[in-house]
């Protein structure tokens, strides 16, 4: 046997329950892994809650670090006792043990810890792929970073300022700007009200050429509302709930817009380009670019407090569950 926490029906943090369900076997492609830790993403409140769908009784959760236990048939690229990560589906992190196809996962170099790990494979790949293949930040730009001082934020805020640019971060509170600020942004704005105006004085009246919105519903319309002609639209998220249905012509009427709402499973649907970001991740966390900032951890059987904090917006930088 092992322990998992399982949701039998969708609902609040109360329905994740901490229980005894069987070890399961490696398919052939698979390996059995034990976590040494589990991410704690946003995306396991969407799956918790049912705006995303997923078979019930669930494991839920995306991302983990760990070791590898056992083999399935046909596995050729991992051996027993291997140090590695994920980040992905299919749902079923939140365990001691799991099990999950070997090209879903990543070896981790020895400069990487099992907690790090866990804490930025999925919000650190995904700041991978928004800024070098959503719209390739570079030098010179100044770009809109909505949440800046959460798990994703605050890598982008550190990565994209390391490529050159200018961040301008989005938070709610004074003490998430000074966070914000101390990892990468170079400009703070507290509060959602009057983000554009804000944004056109900061840029001179320029506007910016791309805002990355993980927020949603509540800030969708100031968002494009900060973007400079021809801007790029990013909305990667919905932690205020998802952006209601869109007239296209809103895009052509404040200046021939691109509008994308993009996925990490999308990008790293291919195992080449997984590696790729994982090790384009890898090497900027280790040459000290980008810090990762596991600011809470929980134990894994207490993930429903850790859900309450994600969702009342009391967590800054990344949050790691302990089996
Ligand atoms: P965060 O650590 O960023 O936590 C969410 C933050 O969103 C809060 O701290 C809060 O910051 C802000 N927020 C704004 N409005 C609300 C609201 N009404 N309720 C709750 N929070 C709000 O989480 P993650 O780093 O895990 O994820 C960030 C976002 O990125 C999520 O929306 C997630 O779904 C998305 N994401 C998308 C991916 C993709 O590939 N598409 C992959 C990974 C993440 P503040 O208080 O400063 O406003």
């Amino acid at each position: 046997m092992t322990k998992a926490i399982r949701i039998h029906a969708n609902g609040g943090p109360e329905v994740m329950r901490w229980e005894d369900v069987p070890t399961p076997e490696p398919a052939r492609g698979e390996v059995l892994i034990r976590h040494a830790a589990v991410g704690l993403n946003y995306i396991d409140v969407y799956y918790r809650t049912g705006l995303y769908k997923t078979a019930l009784p669930a494991t839920i959760g995306m991302e983990g670090s760990g070791t590898v236990l056992a083999l399935g048939e046909g596995v050729t690229e991992l051996e027993v006792g291997d140090r590695i990560a994920y980040a992905g589906g299919p749902v079923g992190a939140y365990a001691t043990e799991r099990v999950i196809a070997e090209d879903r996962l990543v070896k981790l170099p020895e400069a990487i810890g099992f907690e790090t790990a866990a804490a930025m494979m999925l919000q650190g790949l995904t700041a991978q792929y928004l800024l070098h293949r959503t719209f390739p930040v570079t030098a010179g730009q100044t770009i809109l970073v909505h949440a800046a001082a959460g798990g994703v934020g605050l890598i982008l805020c550190q990565w994209a300022k390391h490529l050159g640019a200018t961040v301008i971060g989005v938070v709610s509170t004074a003490e998430k700007a000074e966070l914000a600020h101390q990892h990468g942004a170079a400009h703070v704005i507290v509060g959602q009200t009057n983000l554009a105006a804000e944004v056109k004085r900061l840029t001179g009246g320029a506007m910016v050429p791309v805002v990355y919105d993980s927020v949603g519903r509540d800030t969708f319309t100031a968002s494009l509302d900060s973007l400079a002609p021809l801007g790029m639209m990013v909305t990667f998220g919905s932690a205020s709930g998802p952006v209601p249905p869109v007239d296209v012509g809103m895009l052509s009427a404040k200046g021939s817009l691109f509008l994308t709402r993009p996925t990490l499973a999308t990008y790293t649907a291919k195992r080449a380009e997984l590696v790729a970001m994982a090790n384009d991740l890898f090497s900027v966390v280790a040459s000290g670019a980008v810090v990762i900032r596991v600011n809470q951890t929980f134990p894994l059987s207490a993930a429903a407090a850790a859900h309450t904090a994600l969702e009342a917006r009391q967590t800054t930088g990344s949050t790691v569950l302990l089996p």
